[in-house]
């Protein structure tokens, strides 16, 4: 079947590089591009109008953690000193021996009572994502129930996919007044490998192929070195593209530095694991980072070598008071920087722009960190960070993967005047500006809405098991803190 779109704008692609149209058509057969210009001669058996709309690829999310993300509303503006920031530690190490109620990313793999919260988060996830226009994402290391259950959903709902549970050779924990005390648990990070080889042997290519899979040894520091050698060589033998998180935390910085008289990037890449379908989770903590008063730092020049890609988190990081230094310093290096959402909001138009301005003034340059850059590492970047080519990109022979954004929204004065629809997008859109969303040829969000998802079902849904997570928050949390001793509304509650 052949649809047509009519398209105010389109973003084109012509000699490796996005192309603008204006009034212009683009067409695709099944699951790919046939035609993205002016006007197509041929016959169709569809058309959609988009007349008053920007046309342009799909958003390539590469750092998603699956679920609702209830646990982080509790660190914005708080945070302990002695965590630098780290968000993954201020809401995941818990108390020895504690679990998160209804936060199934940490449930022991044997209970079945997650099972609930394991399908709600899967279908938040996918829906938050396909809302927003974004069409592939990677899933950045969660167990294997997480994966199975965003595989079901990736299937009902339409979304193309990167998935394979984490490993590692052990987890940090709460003990005594809040210390981080590591776990090392060797054995269960091989059987977890093994695993997640499994995992990806028996789903790659499932839904019509959206589903691909990423081999995840979820942090530097907590996984031992013979691990990570031996993700590096199935990596290779399997041609399968690996994400990491590494040069993302102050603690792990130094413990790697310490431990191996290396950065993390230079650990990286003496085991073989730096390579054009490497992701590295954040990356913004290289030993150039003038923060980390390191001499003589080349990280940023070892991962430009290798082609490395990093998983940019704007909103994320700047929550922790974090940024990119710099945008322009990377680029010049030569590293892939690919954008992700990491936590909330799924939004990929906000993360953007938050990318541009954060760029702009860690660059010192207002030239850096451009619309057009930053809808290329929205994009492109994504695209490149798992090897495909045919994604990303509207051009003959690329997956169908299209989203419609309307800058002419009569409920909103939000937009002004419109000259450069790129521009305009990343300064004044926002991920609801999302009017459709085509995943591999199929219409997957029509006017905003996804058939069979009532969005005030599912919030309700998420909303009551924040309340439950919040409510239980001091049986879990290192220090013993209710969540609002740990963190407060934000004024006085007067009943
Ligand atoms: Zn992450």
């Amino acid at each position: 079947m052949r649809t047509k779109l009519f398209c105010g704008w389109l973003v084109g692609h012509e000699r490796s590089k996005h192309v603008l149209w204006r009034d212009a058509e683009l067409v695709y057969e099944n699951d790919r591009i046939v035609f993205a210009g002016k006007r197509f001669d041929g016959t169709v058996d569809h058309e959609i109008d988009a007349r008053r709309q920007l046309v342009c690829p799909g958003f390539v999310d590469t750092h998603v953690h699956s679920g609702h993300r209830a646990s982080h509303r509790l660190i914005t503006d708080v945070g302990r000193p002695d965590y630098f920031g780290q968000p993954f530690l201020e809401i995941s190490v818990a108390k020895s021996g504690a679990r998160v109620g209804g936060d199934p990313r940490y449930a022991r793999p044997d209970d079945d009572a997650a099972r609930e919260d394991l399908e709600l988060n899967a279908t938040f996830t996918v829906a938050e994502m396909l809302r927003n226009g974004i069409t592939t994402f990677v899933e950045f290391g969660s167990q294997r129930r997480v994966q199975e259950a965003l595989h079901e959903q990736v299937g009902r709902l339409g979304i193309r996919a990167y998935l394979g549970p984490g490993f590692d050779s052990g987890r940090w924990v709460g003990g005594t007044d809040g210390k981080l005390v590591r776990v090392v648990n060797e054995e269960a990070g091989w059987l977890e490998f093994r695993g997640a080889l499994e995992f990806i042997e028996e789903t790659t290519g499932d839904h019509n192929d959206l589903v691909r899979g990423i081999l995840v040894p979820r942090e530097v520091e907590t996984c031992s070195l013979d691990l990570m050698r031996a993700a590096a060589q199935e990596a290779a033998a399997r041609k399968l593209p690996v994400a990491i998180h590494a040069a993302y935390n102050i603690h792990e910085f130094y413990d790697v530095v310490r431990e191996y008289q290396k950065t993390s990037i230079e650990l990286l890449e003496s085991i073989g694991l730096l390579s054009d379908t490497t992701n590295i989770g954040h990356g913004n903590f290289v030993a150039e980072n003038p923060m980390m008063n390191y001499s003589g730092g080349r990280d940023l020049k070892i991962m430009g070598e290798h082609r490395c890609s990093i998983s940019h988190c704007p909103i994320n990081i700047a929550r922790r008071a974090r940024f990119l230094d710099s945008w322009e310093g990377y680029r010049e290096a030569g590293v892939n920087i690919a954008l992700g959402t990491d936590t909330y909001p799924r939004d990929m138009i906000m993360n953007m722009r938050t990318a541009s301005y954060f760029g702009k003034v860690a660059s010192h340059n207002l030239r850096a960190a451009s619309a057009a850059e930053v809808f290329n590492a929205a994009t492109l970047g994504g695209a490149k960070s798992v090897g495909r080519g045919d994604l990303g990109r509207l051009e003959t022979g690329a997956k169908a993967d299209i989203v419609t954004i309307n800058l002419a929204r009569t409920d909103t004065l939000r937009f002004g005047p419109v000259r450069d629809p790129i521009k305009s997008l990343v300064e004044c859109g926002i991920g609801d500006d999302v009017d459709n969303v085509i995943v591999d040829g199929i219409v997957r969000v029509s006017g905003g809405r996804i058939p069979g998802i009532d969005y005030g079902a599912l919030r309700a849904r998420a909303q009551e098991a924040g309340e439950r997570i919040w409510g239980g928050w001091q049986h879990w949390d290192a220090l013993g803190r209710t969540a609002q001793e740990m963190s407060p509304l934000s004024f006085e509650l007067m009943g």
